[in-house]
């Protein structure tokens, strides 16, 4: 049987060790998998650290990072300090990085994902699988879509979705994490609603979609002559022994957990810099789950199970560990603590990785307005107000006040 060619394509601090994990697991089963994984970089100069071993290798002046990466298999800008497994090739080019490949790996800053999307010009097999590690929501004209739909729809491929409480650096030092991948592929013996076999292109579950853009999205089977791509694959692709996975059918879930809880990270910064203790930055995580609830319960009726919030590493886990540690939690306390902007923190102070959490804001709090539904979460608009200036994080108590009034 012919095996999986797995790619990722992405190159951040998360990227790199997701990158990092697959090239682990591919050399470790390699009956299932082409051990080599292409990541796509998005390729730039970068300095070579005074470091006698790396200076030997790469010299003194600035270098491409994808050289850089298949040289001394380190990515020095996102990931420094970590080392990569040999079998993971970095390559700028995305088509040539996405030809032939049978499972896509997304893992990019959410802003640069469409316009990659439609670079990638269906040059990807059709009937490839996807994973979205991507944490955000894109909305326009008054939509919301997750970015494993908008795969979906873009490449017409099925995609499911990875998020869990996973601060890169820690994953990439190999400390114990969990993680929740949403998968509900077809099944190896799938048949048409009228009965034909699964020869034929797959409509994914309408129900499965956004209740504000139901999409019609029709898939290629994977031919037989792979291994069928399911929970059991899933867990031995992306398993590891500091990387704990838990395959749930609540795609949306996991997606939405990931982009929503990097709002309550920013309250719980906007918190912890005014000097308030964990006890608020408990309260925000309180009635930040109430608003994620209430978010999949209005817009993702049939397809978000609530449980995911409130059990899984993608829901209530990654809230408590993005509300301590996380990139959108540090900024936003720094920028409390200096009396500036949260987007002068991430250009000043993140080295070139990106906040998901200030532009997911604001795509959401777009959302709420344009569906009239801005007094049912108090505390993702309050978080808007606070990143447009007009309201600081003193007024928590009316935010609190206005949630206990929501039945
Ligand atoms: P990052 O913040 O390190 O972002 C930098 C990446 O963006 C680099 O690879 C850079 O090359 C790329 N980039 C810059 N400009 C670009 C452009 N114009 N087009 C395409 N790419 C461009 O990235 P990350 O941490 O790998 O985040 C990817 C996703 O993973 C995000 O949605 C994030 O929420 C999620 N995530 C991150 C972490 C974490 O701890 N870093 C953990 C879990 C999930
Ligand atoms: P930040 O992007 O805020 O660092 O969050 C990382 C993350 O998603 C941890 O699970």
């Amino acid at each position: 049987s012919q095996k999986h060619k797995v790619v990722v394509i992405g190159s951040g601090n998360w990227g790199s060790t997701i990158g990092k994990i697959l090239a682990e697991n591919t050399r470790e089963h390699s009956e299932l998998f082409e051990e080599n994984v292409s990541m796509w970089v998005f390729d730039e100069d970068v300095d070579v650290p005074d470091d006698k071993t790396l200076r030997d290798q790469l010299g003194d002046k600035p270098v491409k990072l994808t050289h850089a990466i298949n040289t001394v298999h380190q990515n020095l800008k996102y990931l420094p300090g970590i080392k990569l497994p040999v079998n993971l090739i970095a390559n700028p080019d995305l088509q040539d990085t996405v030809k032939g490949a049978s499972i896509l790996v997304f893992n990019l800053p959410h802003q640069f994902i469409s316009k990659t999307l439609d670079q990638i010009d269906h040059q990807h097999l059709p009937y490839a699988r996807g994973i979205s590690c991507i944490k955000g929501v894109d909305v326009a004209d008054g939509t919301v879509t997750l970015y494993s739909e908008m795969i979906m729809e873009k490449l017409g491929i099925y995609c499911g979705s990875l998020s869990g409480a996973n601060i890169a650096p820690e994953v990439a030092a190999e400390n114990l994490c969990e993680t929740t991948i949403g998968y509900d592929g077809p099944p190896m013996d799938y048949k048409q609603p009228d009965g034909s076999p699964q020869d034929n292109l797959i409509k994914v579950d309408e129900q499965r979609q956004s209740k504000s853009k139901p999409s019609h999205v029709k898939l290629h089977p994977v031919p037989q002559t792979y291994p069928h791509v399911d929970s059991g694959l899933l867990k031995k692709l992306f398993s590891r022994p500091y990387f704990n996975v838990n395959v749930v059918r609540d795609v949306s879930g996991v997606a939405l957990g990931g982009a929503l809880k990097n709002i309550i990270a920013l309250a719980a910064g906007f918190v912890t810099g005014k000097g308030w203790g964990e006890n608020t930055k408990a309260a925000v995580i309180r009635i930040g789950v109430l608003e994620m609830v209430r978010f999949g319960r209005i817009w993702f009726p049939q397809s978000v199970d609530e449980r995911t919030f409130t059990e899984e590493s993608a829901g209530i886990a990654d809230l408590v560990t993005s509300a301590s540690a996380g990139r959108n939690f540090r900024s936003a306390c720094h920028a409390v603590e200096k009396g500036v902007s949260v987007d002068e923190i991430e250009k000043t102070e993140l080295g070139g990785q990106k906040l998901q959490g200030t532009s997911t804001t604001r795509a959401v709090y777009e959302f709420l307005e344009k569906q009239g539904q801005r007094e049912q979460f108090p505390l993702f608009v309050f978080v808007y107000d606070i990143l447009e200036g007009r309201t600081t994080i003193d007024s928590l108590p009316e935010v609190l006040d206005k949630e206990s009034k929501i039945k």
